[in-house]
């Protein structure tokens, strides 16, 4: 691939960075303390077109392409993980998905909304019982009445902007078929009947993040709520959560990236044993170890977003971008903290809440075990979920 980036992928990045400079890394702090970020940040996303971006104009999006989106993700990561993950789930699982399989009708109705940030998304498949073995889930959908309505019980556990959502792609067995296929995927508007929101509070990470349990009790859905053919929907899941290991995977950059950041700038001002402790081996050993993840992260992110924008397959490539980029983000965030010494265990410094936030990259969309299952499945050609 060309790893020069065109005019117009430059200026899209800056877009973001100077955004995330701006109108993001002042306030994470605060927000990390408050368990909410500010509301707001929806429309100012919306405005810059980052909600819609690689979403067909004529639908309200701003066109580009996943380069561009994994370039704004890393950007928005470096700023606060909360933010970036609003983008990656309304946009990356939600609107995408949407464009993607939906019919004229949902696609003129939601697209406008979602990437104008009027309205959010949320995905709903993790369930209480049910997490890895996604296939697995219990929620059902039942027809009832002339009009082929869908009537659907269920719970949804750990759904990202689940407070705050107007719209969830929900995934709900409509089969009697176990596994896969008996699952069809749903759209389903938050304020309708018999569906409730339960907002989860302590989280190690992501605490701006509006995370709920939803709980659906003879949800009331017309038949044109179906998103995809009936018995499709384990493949529109999968699907999305592809694409959807590049944006997290791009976030996770970003946190390196700003791991790297604080660490070059504190060493270079701390002194210890009467000079800065930049000019001490081990701790150009910390540092370096974490350019080189931020760069192999970058790297395997920017090739999955290559694949895809050519039109290639690319989903085991993005398990590994996924893969690499969240457990290096860990690394990185923890060797920060380690230049930062004892300030860094105190979140007047940020290095703190970048290790809090990375720790779940590695657990959702696909815990790193469950990415190995999957990239070990497509080398060998033998399943050993
Ligand atoms: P489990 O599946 O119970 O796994 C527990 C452990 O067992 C893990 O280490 C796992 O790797 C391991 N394991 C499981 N099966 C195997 C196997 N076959 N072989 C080896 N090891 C295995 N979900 C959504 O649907 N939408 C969201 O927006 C969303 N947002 C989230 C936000 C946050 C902050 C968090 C914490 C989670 C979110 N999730 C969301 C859920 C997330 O995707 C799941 O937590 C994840 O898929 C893991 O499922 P689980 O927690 O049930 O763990």
């Amino acid at each position: 691939m060309n790893l020069e980036l065109t005019p117009e992928q430059t200026a899209v990045r800056r877009l973001a960075a100077d955004f995330t400079d701006r109108e993001i890394a002042p306030h994470a702090t605060a927000w990390d303390r408050a368990e909410q970020v500010d509301p707001g940040i929806v429309r100012a996303l919306g405005d810059l077109g980052f909600l819609g971006l690689t979403i067909p104009e004529e639908y309200g999006g701003s066109g580009g392409d996943h380069l561009s989106y994994a370039l704004v993700t890393e950007e928005l990561g470096r700023g606060d993980s909360s933010v970036r993950g609003i983008v990656s789930v309304s946009l990356g699982l939600v609107a995408k998905t949407l464009a993607a399989w939906g019919d004229e009708e949902q696609k003129r109705t939601w697209l406008p909304r979602l990437t104008s940030g009027e309205a959010l998304g949320c995905f709903g498949l993790t369930e209480p019982g049910t997490g890895s073995d996604a296939a697995a889930l219990t929620t059902r959908a039942v027809r009832d009445g002339a009009h082929g309505d869908w009537v659907v019980d269920g719970g949804k556990m750990f759904i990202t902007n689940g407070t705050w959502a107007d719209v969830v792609l929900l995934f709900a067995r409509t089969g009697g078929v176990p596994g896969h296929r008996g699952i069809s995927a749903f759209l389903i508007p938050t304020d309708t009947p018999g569906l409730t929101r339960r907002p989860i509070h302590g989280k190690l990470g992501l605490r701006g993040q509006a995370t709920a349990e939803l709980v659906l009790e003879g949800v009331r859905v017309p038949a044109g709520a179906m998103l995809g053919p009936e018995g499709k929907g384990f493949s529109v899941a999968m699907s999305a959560l592809a694409k959807g290991r590049m944006s997290v995977a791009a976030g996770c950059v970003g946190i390196a990236q700003a791991a790297l950041d604080a660490a070059l700038g504190y060493a270079g001002q701390r002194e210890q044993f009467g000079a800065p402790i930049a000019g001490r081996q081990l701790v150009q050993e910390l540092i370096s170890d974490i350019a080189v993840d931020v760069d192999a992260a970058r790297l395997l992110t920017w090739r999955v977003a290559d694949l895809i924008d050519r039109g290639e397959s690319f989903a085991t490539e993005a398990s590994k971008a996924k893969l690499f980029a969240s457990e290096a983000a860990v690394r990185a965030a923890s060797n920060a903290l380690q230049v930062f010494g004892g300030y860094g265990y105190i979140d007047e410094y940020p290095v703190g809440k970048l290790l809090r936030d990375a720790r779940v990259m590695t657990l959702y969309e696909g815990t790193s075990q469950i990415q190995k299952l999957l990239i070990g499945r497509a080398l060998t050609g033998v399943s050993a979920f």
